[in-house]
């Protein structure tokens, strides 16, 4: 295709016709692989882990048979994209074939590289930098309007709208981690590492809204959000699900961790002077997320246990496989079954 204006302003009209981030990048590596008539473009994105950065491919058009790994890959496997990352900067490589291969960083409002959008261009074809760098300020302003959109406006944390496309992501991550064990499933949810989902929900509530206002109250569920900042790493998801319930997405861990995270998180709040209202505390119920479990039946697994936690004094952690184990809390339904495992 060649690069006209009105070439061009479809491209556009056509990016921002795109409703997630999948999507949005699926049609900028394609918009720009035949626009620009590139042997290669691909989108993707640094994720920071307690074992370092690893890359995670997102979009990918090749023509030349460059084929990045499905899976994540520390980022020092692919110097290129370590030296963009450090520098912050367009950097590039040549290609076995002559070609060149760049790395442009995509550069957030806080100044962090938050995705690389990497070209190849065949031996002796220039690259058309102005269309790649007007393209990557579109992807990066629009990408900030789909983060707002994703946010709750009070405590800036993800909203119950995203949870589904995050749950998937973490869902499909689940079945790596289930290859590893052999299918295992005892063995590996008792010393290997799983997501966990936890429901924090705050304690007597709405005493602080009826007894300080309604303001007090906002100004506790967003210093609340700020410990859970604190308190989480930041591969594990946080949303404030509505009113005073958040919802913490675990990247895997043991199950011993992950009760000494949300443990260590509810002593956090306990201790916690909170201006005006005092102190306060947290209930929470969590649950291992399998590879084939559903939100809805997650969710609801991990809110009986938040309300035994609710009906045994409050200011508790409690895991649902625990307390089905125990006896504490009666199987209802075959989606409970798995907890037997335990
Ligand atoms: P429990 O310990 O059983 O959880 O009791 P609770 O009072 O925390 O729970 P309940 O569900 O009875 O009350 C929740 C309150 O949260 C009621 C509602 O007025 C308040 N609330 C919901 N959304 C907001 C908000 O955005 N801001 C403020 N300030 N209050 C909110
Ligand atoms: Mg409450
Ligand atoms: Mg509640």
């Amino acid at each position: 295709m060649a690069i006209t204006p009105e070439s061009v302003l479809s491209s556009i009209v056509l990016l921002t016709e795109q409703r997630s981030q999948k999507h949005l990048e699926d049609c900028l590596t394609a918009t720009l692989a035949e626009l620009a008539n590139l042997p290669f473009c691909g989108i993707c994105t640094p994720m920071p882990t307690a074992n370092g950065i690893f890359v995670d491919w997102a979009a990918i058009r090749s023509h030349d048979g460059a084929n990045p790994s499905d899976e994540l890959q520390e980022i020092g496997t692919d110097p290129l994209l370590l030296d963009c990352m450090a520098m912050g900067c367009e950097r590039s490589e040549t290609l076995a074939d002559g070609g060149i291969r760049r790395a442009h960083p995509v550069i957030d409002d806080r100044g962090k590289v938050c995705a690389f959008l990497v070209t190849h261009t065949a031996p002796g074809q220039a690259e058309p930098s102005g269309l790649i760098k007007g393209f990557i300020a579109i992807y990066r302003n629009y990408l900030t309007i789909l983060w707002d959109a994703a946010r709750d406006t009070l405590t800036g944390l993800k909203n119950r709208k995203t949870f589904d496309e995050n749950f998937s992501t973490i869902v499909a991550e689940s079945r790596h981690i289930d290859v590893s064990f052999n299918g295992n499933r005892r063995e590996a949810h008792l010393d290997g590492q799983h997501h966990w989902l936890g429901i924090i929900d705050i304690d007597h509530f709405k005493r602080i809204n009826d007894t300080y206002g309604h303001i007090f109250g906002d100004e506790v569920l967003l210093l609340l959000s700020a410990l859970m900042r604190k308190a989480f790493r930041a591969e594990d998801r946080l949303f404030r699900f509505g009113g005073e319930e958040f919802v913490v997405l675990l990247a895997p861990t043991t199950f011993l961790a992950a009760q000494a995270v949300f443990e260590r998180f509810r002593a956090t709040v306990e201790a916690f002077a909170f201006p005006d209202v005092g102190r306060i505390t947290v209930s929470v119920g969590f649950v291992r997320i399998d590879c084939d479990d559903k939100p809805s039946v997650v969710i609801g697994n991990a809110d009986r246990a938040l309300y035994y936690a609710k009906a045994h004094g409050r200011n508790q952690v409690h895991s649902f496989e625990h307390l089905v184990a125990q006896g504490d809390l009666p199987f209802e339904s075959p989606s409970l079954a798995k907890a037997k495992l335990f």
